[in-house]
């Protein structure tokens, strides 16, 4: 508890620092001159697995790059705001482009988990943060039990990209819900690269029947 005031206390005083740049300029947690830097993707599609459209926000650049490690490896928390405002208005824009109805009825977010492990080591799920900012912005709910990580695997970008699958099989296992059987599942993550950990969340919704499955990431 001690460990997390103490984190949420640096995050404080790094509240006015740029999460990329670490510049204190602009007082935002992304500057504007990082938020210029950053390189949008097109509405459309980026990838499919398993006949799932994935929508990638951004390319995964320098910028991205460290907003995505700062956020995941170095405690910058705060990194969950404009992750999922950048998120939010590519959601949008996706949808508008799509002609995608994705609204609070019809649909629920769920994300890509980290082990309790990791999220211990670390003081938060990263992408649970994004979540719940998204949550907000977009007015969806969220359901957290539905996706859990049970093996607490070596980082994606520390294994060789063929080795990328088998590091991650078996590492996930998701809940059937009655109640959103017929609801999309909008599944978030932060980065997609050989898209080996999509391939293994998406195989076990599917096995599970969730049907409606879209995907977005903030990077490819
Ligand atoms: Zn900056």
């Amino acid at each position: 508890m001690l460990k997390n005031l103490f984190e949420q206390f640096a995050d404080l005083i790094y509240k006015q620092k740029c999460v990329v740049c670490g510049c204190s300029k602009t007082n935002q947690i992304l500057c504007k001159t990082c938020l210029k830097s950053v390189q949008k993707l097109s509405p459309f599609a980026q990838r499919k697995i398993q006949g799932v459209d994935i929508f990638c926000a951004f390319r995964y650049e320098e910028t991205i790059k460290k907003l995505i490690r700062n956020f995941k490896f170095n405690k910058r928390r705060s990194a969950a705001k404009p992750a999922a405002k950048l998120l939010f208005e590519h959601f949008k824009q996706v949808c508008k482009e799509n002609n995608l109805d994705i609204n609070p009825k019809n649909s629920i977010l769920v994300c890509v988990p980290s082990h309790p492990f990791r999220i211990f080591q670390r003081g938060y799920c990263h992408t649970e943060l994004i979540l719940k900012e998204l949550s907000v912005l977009t007015g969806i709910d969220t359901d957290f039990n539905i996706i859990k990580k049970v093996k607490n695997t070596t980082p994606q970008y520390k294994i060789k990209a063929n080795k990328k699958a088998q590091n991650v099989h078996g590492a996930f296992s998701v809940i059937f819900y009655e109640k959103y059987k017929n609801k999309n599942i909008v599944l978030i993550d932060d980065l997609i690269t050989t898209g080996a950990t999509l391939n293994e969340v998406i195989a076990h919704l599917k096995e599970a029947s969730y049907n409606n499955i879209i995907c977005f990431t903030l990077a490819c």
